[in-house]
């Protein structure tokens, strides 16, 4: 099934000279306005493109859980603090008792998602994911997030399936709709450095259009500010566009910024990283997102690695959605990096931006206003 196609929003005529004055921006115009264009001008286009797209002023965010089933990954990406080997003292499988405490104190805070994520474990095939997923949905009425593409293709292949076979058993099982992770920068010359083991982007855009294709919806990541160039920003969200073109299955982007800590990356001084991405860098990359995905609704600002104040800062530089209350988070957390928030507190960030805050859900539906009051 084909999602209807979103219609195409063009960004308005301006006089700068490094902000394009065309309809849809090109590759060639992105790069120069990522390498040349003033910070400011950048956020005026984002922020004209998100109130044309938004014109209400709502910004919304959905209160869920992210639920890591697992921290045993074969990967061992090098800008990942999270996995572990199967025989570390610290490897887990969550077992169900704890996993359904935690989706009942998530419906209890009015959660009506959980994110589910974690390692391409070795042992588990497609049975386990298909209990998980039928344990869940037999308990529980809240709306499964799960398995990005990395995990979804290595569920296919350790199960002899391909990846339409897999998503289909997952989708029947209760799978809902699926995170964009894994994505990091869909260039396969960074993925080879940054976690060689990864699937390459071919295969990460090609989960995302089956999905799509199944009538699932999906959201899109990015993670930069490791070692990739301008160019290949512009290549990974030029991916994302062309596949929204023909599918218009992507829900949200979401890019985020490299978290250093506890990484190989930066232990690692032959990857020559000394730094993280600046609050200016982060704005810049946000703002080029709104703007040469005119075909995605939404965009995500990343209060879990930029904190909540430049996440307020970023609703004036193209994002409309503050993403999630995470009532748990592992992953982030891994690296060091732990900003910690509350459904009260978001409210309050985004109404004092001057917006309506909104709670909604997966699909970017909005379930509730919060004009006044909490
Ligand atoms: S980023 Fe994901 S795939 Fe890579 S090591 Fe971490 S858990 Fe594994």
């Amino acid at each position: 099934m084909k999602h209807t196609k979103q219609k195409k929003h063009t960004a308005k005529k301006r006089t700068h000279s490094c902000v394009p004055t065309t309809d849809r921006i090109t590759k060639k115009e992105a790069q120069t306005m990522l390498k040349t264009a003033d910070i400011l001008d950048l956020g005026l286009t984002a922020d004209n493109m998100r109130k044309r797209l938004h014109p209400e002023g709502i910004v919304s965010f959905v209160v869920d859980r992210n639920i890591n089933y697992t921290n045993v990954c074969i990967n061992k990406c090098t800008f990942c603090a999270f996995w572990r080997d199967k025989d570390d003292q610290d490897a887990y499988i969550l077992d169900r008792e704890t996993l359904f405490e935690k989706i009942e104190e998530t419906l209890g805070l009015g959660g009506t998602q959980i994110l589910i994520q974690g390692g391409l474990h070795p042992e588990l095939g497609i049975d386990y994911y298909v209990d998980l997923l039928r344990s869940i949905k037999d308990r529980f009425e809240i709306n499964i997030h799960g398995f990005s593409p990395p995990e979804i293709c290595y569920i296919a292949d350790s199960s002899d399936l391909t990846i339409q076979e897999t998503l289909h058993i997952l989708k029947d099982a209760g799978l809902d709709s699926v995170p964009g992770g894994g994505a990091e920068i869909l260039s396969d010359r960074i993925r080879e450095i940054l976690s060689p083991r990864k699937i390459k982007s071919s295969r990460w855009l090609k989960v995302m259009e089956t999905a799509h294709g199944l009538g699932m919806r999906t959201t899109a990541t990015m993670m930069f500010g490791s070692i990739e160039s301008p160019e290949d920003i512009i290549t990974h969200l030029d991916a994302i566009r062309e596949l929204q073109d023909r599918t218009g299955g992507f829900t949200a982007f979401i890019p985020w910024s490299f978290q250093p800590g506890n990484t190989e990356l930066i232990q690692n001084s032959r990857f020559k990283i000394q730094k993280s991405v600046t609050a200016v860098e982060y704005l810049k990359v946000l703002a080029l997102s709104r703007i040469y995905l005119d075909n995605i609704d939404n965009i995500q600002a990343s209060w879990v690695t930029q904190g909540l104040k430049l996440a307020q800062v970023s609703l004036r530089f193209g994002a409309n959605d503050f993403g999630s209350t995470m009532i748990e988070e592992n992953v982030v957390a891994s690296t060091g990096v732990s900003f910690k928030t509350s459904k009260h507190e978001i409210i309050k960030t985004i109404r004092a931006a001057g917006f309506i805050p909104a709670q909604r859900d997966t699909c970017y539906n909005i379930l509730r206003t919060y004009e006044e009051g909490v």
